[in-house]
């Protein structure tokens, strides 16, 4: 079995590492390209990237494929990511649902399935399940070569445990490390939901260009981020790094079940959202809605139709959303900041309010370089970042995992 050994230092290994990763990031944007291609968006010499690609070929990542036309009209050999031959699971742990996916390394889904689970289970029931739906789809789909896992934070990632989920006290006794690490003969990875999330926008979003930072802003039922920054996640000592939703708003706010007082999670999650809506629209609760991302829609839907009411309550969450990216762009300087998860679902609703609260409270030399945007992911960004976790971890070190 294979364990992951956490170390401070940096080695030549390591910038090799990342100058792979950001080749293959480069092949999963492209259908085909040439090493020159490559050599013009990286900067890496010929020389680097011949031998990166040497490597990659001879795992089997990549193939050659005929020619390309290059500039000047020269002929150039064509790469292609052979992104189907390895698979990855990836796993999305949340409040009220799991969800299992089988990936390739470019992101392409292949399955997907839900379970939805209520808080009177037992804790124990759900993860036996959880391993029982894993069992099978190893057995169906025999080239998956690592799982990923996405848990709600803050997630303590080298106990092992959540150390608080909101209104699920029982799932604090799970450790996540204890039940899954060794149940396949697979290797586990798991990570926050957030910091998923950023991996999945790092990897499979598609961002048209390579990025050196980025900040995924996950709005859902929790607020949180997730940083990645120079092709390494940002975790800080215990995993628990960017935990944007409990930073204070409010000092004297409403307390908040992590201690703190009025922190940003309490003004623009869906739990938020929701509360206000059914204060001040009752009229669109009044039939039975499947599940909050329903719920969020029905309010985003009468904003869209008019519903002044609807319109003030979706400004006042933009306006929250506006200053959870000043403190990102504050603390973390992103290039780019994606907004993800149930809340994104408001789309252009929300970004004309977000743009200007962040005009308005950043310089505007800062301000001008960075780029806001909602998450244009197919699948779930957390469940896609599950299967991201895994890759990642696969593509840094694929000697150790693609054999
Ligand atoms: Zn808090």
């Amino acid at each position: 079995m294979n364990k992951i050994k956490e170390v401070a230092g940096n080695n030549t290994s390591d910038l090799v590492e990342m100058n792979r990763s950001a080749i293959v990031r480069i092949l999963q944007q492209s259908d085909v390209c040439s090493r020159a291609d490559i050599a013009k968006m990286t900067g890496l010499t010929q020389a680097s990237i011949t031998k990166i690609v040497a490597v990659l070929i001879d795992m089997g990542i990549v193939n050659e494929v005929g020619f390309v036309k290059g500039s000047g009209n020269r002929r150039s050999i064509g790469l292609r990511l052979n992104a189907e031959k390895y698979l990855v699971l990836g796993v999305k742990f949340s409040r009220h649902v799991f969800s299992i996916g089988v990936f390739d390394i470019s992101g392409k889904v292949y399955t997907q399935q839900e379970t939805e689970f209520s808080l009177e289970e037992f804790a124990s029931d759900v993860v036996s399940n959880m391993k029982r739906q894993i069992h099978e789809l190893l057995e169906k789909y025999k080239n998956v070569v690592a799982i990923g896992f996405a848990v709600p934070g803050p997630y303590l990632r080298k106990e092992g445990r959540i150390a608080m989920v909101t209104r699920m006290p029982a799932w604090k006794n799970i450790n996540f490390i204890d039940e899954f690490k060794y149940e396949f003969d697979k290797p586990v990875f798991i990570e926050q939901d957030a910091n998923a999330g950023a991996l999945a926008e790092w990897w499979f979003g598609n961002h048209g260009r390579p990025l050196n930072s980025l900040a995924y802003f996950l709005a859902g039922e929790g607020v949180g981020s997730g940083i990645v920054d120079h092709d390494r996640l940002l975790l800080g000592n215990l995993g628990i790094a960017s935990e944007i939703g409990h930073i204070s708003i409010n000092v004297n706010g409403a307390k908040c079940e992590c201690g703190n007082r009025g922190c940003l999670e309490l003004y623009c999650s869906t739990t938020a959202m929701l509360k206000k809506a059914q204060e001040v629209l009752p009229e669109l609760f009044e039939e039975v809605i499947e599940n909050r991302w329903e719920a969020c829609n029905k309010v985003f839907n009468a904003a869209r139709l008019g519903n002044k009411k609807a319109i003030k309550l979706v400004e006042e969450i933009a306006e929250y959303l506006g200053y959870g990216c000043v403190t990102l762009i504050n603390a973390y300087d992103p290039e780019i900041i994606v907004i993800g998860d149930s809340i994104s679902q408001g789309g252009e609703l929300l970004l004309p309010t977000i743009n200007r609260i962040v005009k308005e409270r950043i310089l505007p030399d800062i301000c001008e370089k960075v780029q806001i945007k909602m998450s244009e992911l197919k699948v779930d960004p957390t469940l896609c970042g599950a299967a991201a976790i895994a890759t990642d971890k696969v593509l840094r070190k694929p000697s150790e995992y693609l054999v």
